[in-house]
């Protein structure tokens, strides 16, 4: 293999340019040109390629979002489109290709791979809901964000007693709110993957009130509804002086945090090593602590189980 190209895909997300260096650096170690796609799958079929030196990726590794910027290009979906995809490669004498993004940029990976054109995943998304890896790109230093605005958020909570809910994203994953929840000392975590019982969220703020307890946070992912209808529920039983602020988009940007930035040069470089191998459909991950590697569409059809869902119950008996 001669030539290989990078993309980014789907929603942005710190750490992807540190994978996009390491590409672009481990691949020209190797005696390889390395090709950047400008705007995920849409760069692809417009034949928005370039080749990529090695300053190019010079003074990224700090930078969140992407240099490579992404797109949502559904017309990738249909078989027309991956064949010009796939001919637009071959006009630059491109071999292989690394996407990076979530299980909708996987998808157009796994097509890719079925057509004869090896591509290799990398999980990029703050979401944390791929499966296949314990951690995806740009989680850690989403829940970081968050961390750093709930801190915030508790000195006025504090001040004037009141109930914060927090809505944070992750789209049907609880990942975030999990991991901020706790990290937060939030006193009630709502995720999808747990049914919650609103009366039981009342007694937690209550258990906090009769301590002495100024504030009260609630950690709400997207994926269950929104706050603003949590808020209007919670009212049916009590007025708790309750505010809802919903981070959004704060949470995709941002400088990666040293976790991100090491796992995108460790994902970055392992998946250009699987090319020269001359392997197609897999995808790189962390599982314990170790790289792994897993078929892409069978991650694509297996049920995605929460790593450390444990965090949930032991919030509870920590943070009451
Ligand atoms: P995020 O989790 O951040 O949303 P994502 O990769 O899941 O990231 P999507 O918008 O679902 O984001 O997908 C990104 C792109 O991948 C789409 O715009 C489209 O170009 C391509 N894609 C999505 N689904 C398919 C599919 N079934 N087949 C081929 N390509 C697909």
């Amino acid at each position: 293999m001669k030539r290989i190209a990078v993309l980014t895909s789907g929603g942005d997300a710190p750490g992807m340019n540190a994978a996009i260096r390491a590409i672009v650096r481990k691949g020209i170690y190797d005696g390889l040109e390395v090709y950047g796609i400008n705007y995920g799958y849409a760069g692809m079929v417009a034949g928005d390629i370039h080749r990529l030196t090695v300053d190019d990726v010079g003074d990224t590794i700090s930078r969140g979002g992407t240099i490579l910027y992404s797109a949502r290009y559904p017309e990738f979906k249909d078989l027309e489109g991956q064949k010009k995809g796939i001919e637009q490669l071959k006009k630059f004498g491109i071999e292989g290709l690394i996407v990076i993004g979530g299980d909708g940029s996987y998808r157009g990976g796994a097509a890719l791979t079925k057509l004869g054109f090896p591509t290799i995943g990398i999980p990029g998304t703050i979401d944390n809901d791929i499966v296949g890896t314990e951690y995806t790109l740009g989680f850690d230093t989403a829940i970081n964000t968050v961390l750093d605005s709930v801190d915030k958020i508790r000195d006025t909570a504090t001040s004037h007693v009141r109930t914060f809910i927090i809505e944070v994203m992750g789209r049907n994953a609880g990942d975030i709110a999990l991991w901020a929840g706790i990290g937060s000392g939030a006193e009630s975590i709502v995720i999808p993957e747990i049914d919650f019982r609103m009366e039981e969220v009342v007694k937690e703020i209550r258990a906090g009130r009769e301590r002495g307890k100024k504030h009260t946070i609630i950690m709400l992912a997207e994926g269950v509804m929104q706050g603003t209808e949590f808020a209007e529920k919670l009212k049916e039983y009590d007025n708790f002086h309750t505010r809802v602020t919903v981070l959004g988009h704060v949470q995709r940007g941002g400088s990666p945090s040293a976790r991100d930035r090491v796992l995108g040069s460790l994902f970055g470089y392992n998946a250009v090593q699987l090319l020269e191998e001359g392997k197609g459909g897999l995808c790189v991950g962390i599982v314990g602590s170790e790289l792994a590697y897993s078929d892409i569409s069978e991650t694509l059809n297996t049920k995605r189980d929460v790593p450390y869902l444990s965090l949930y119950q032991i919030n509870k008996e920590i943070s009451f």
